[in-house]
């Protein structure tokens, strides 16, 4: 259920997808109005209006639905959530709202990546998001809602329809998954530990660790993640995460100078990423337990197939 952040204007929504305290929506109070950043899938979408309700809001207060990028476990129940609030905006970045108005490679991307059953079970069917609904937001450009102030930034190592949105309010960034990903059940070490997302399909090293120098060059003190929760940006956490990212450059380099393919590629790729995530956890402090498996074997299943998209792609570049 939805928990107060490091400001109570705020608030973190468990989208309980694939599991608890996986998945983050968040909704921002301001006067009259609220804004929901991401919305995970249609599923999650009652969780949401449970929020807002909760906060003593009505649906036709939502006055925008920002969305950090299209990947289904972020705006995959956007129709669902205009839907059901009649006022609110989609605010997107160019390429997001592209897809999101004509979803057909979005969802063709994501069956390939999840597989036909598991695509139906989680996200439902995809359809498109009426145009006149979408704002399409510039790099840098902001917007005002009340008295806050919020300022677009477009990144691309993730994917190249994300961007992160500096609130000045709170000083904080909706990092969507720019900021790596931090789960409360993993910080048991002797420092803080999250590890890079290299998610099909767009997965670049150089412009990840790009994105992690724009959430820093901000001075924003907090970052709300796609998965999971409010964290601090320090310099340490930001250094710990691009570390990460440098490992995940690591795997892609040997899968490509391994002359391996399909099958034979993608087991050295889940046995290397495996070894790189272990290493950064024990570098972190963290002793790796059976009760660990849940929050780390999926996480090593999703960049390793990410690794495996961005191999084939320089292999093969179109
Ligand atoms: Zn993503």
């Amino acid at each position: 259920l939805p928990t107060a952040g490091p400001d109570d204007s705020i608030v973190t929504i468990d989208c309980q997808y694939l599991g608890p305290r996986r998945c983050a929506a968040y909704l921002v109070l301001e006067g009259d109005a609220a804004i929901f950043v991401d919305n995970n899938t249609k599923r999650a979408v009652p969780l949401l209006l449970d929020a807002l309700k909760l906060h003593g809001y009505e649906p036709e207060q939502v006055s925008h639905a920002i969305v950090t990028h299209c990947h289904l476990d972020h705006a995959g129940g956007s129709l669902t959530l205009l839907n059901a609030c009649r006022n609110a905006r989609l605010v997107a970045h160019p390429k997001a709202a592209r897809h999101l108005a004509d979803p057909a490679k979005l969802v063709a991307g994501a069956k390939m990546v999840y597989g036909e059953a598991a695509f139906q079970e989680q996200f439902g069917t995809i359809e498109p998001v009426p145009e006149y609904r979408i704002d399409i937001v510039g790099d840098g450009e902001t917007m005002q809602v009340g008295a806050r102030t919020f300022t677009f930034h477009h990144t691309k190592g993730h994917a190249t329809h994300h961007m992160f949105i500096h609130d000045a309010e709170s000083n904080a960034v909706f990092a969507g998954d720019d900021f790596g990903s931090i789960y409360d059940e993993l910080q048991i070490g002797t420092s803080p530990f999250g590890f890079c997302i290299s998610a099909p399909v767009e997965f670049d090293p150089e412009e990840s660790r790009v994105s992690i120098r724009k959430i820093l060059d901000t001075g924003a003190e907090w970052a709300y993640l796609g998965h999971f929760g409010a964290h601090e940006v320090t310099q340490p956490v930001a250094d710990q995460l691009t570390q990460s990212i440098d490992r995940c450059e690591r795997v892609l380099n040997e899968a490509l100078a391994s002359g391996l393919q399909e099958m034979a590629l993608h087991e050295l790729i889940t046995r290397r990423m495996r070894e790189e995530m272990l290493a950064e956890m024990s570098a972190c402090g963290i002793e790796m337990t059976g009760a660990l498996e849940e929050w780390v074997g999926p996480a090593v299943a999703l960049n390793s197939s990410g690794i495996m998209a961005a191999a084939i792609k320089r292999m093969d570049p179109r």
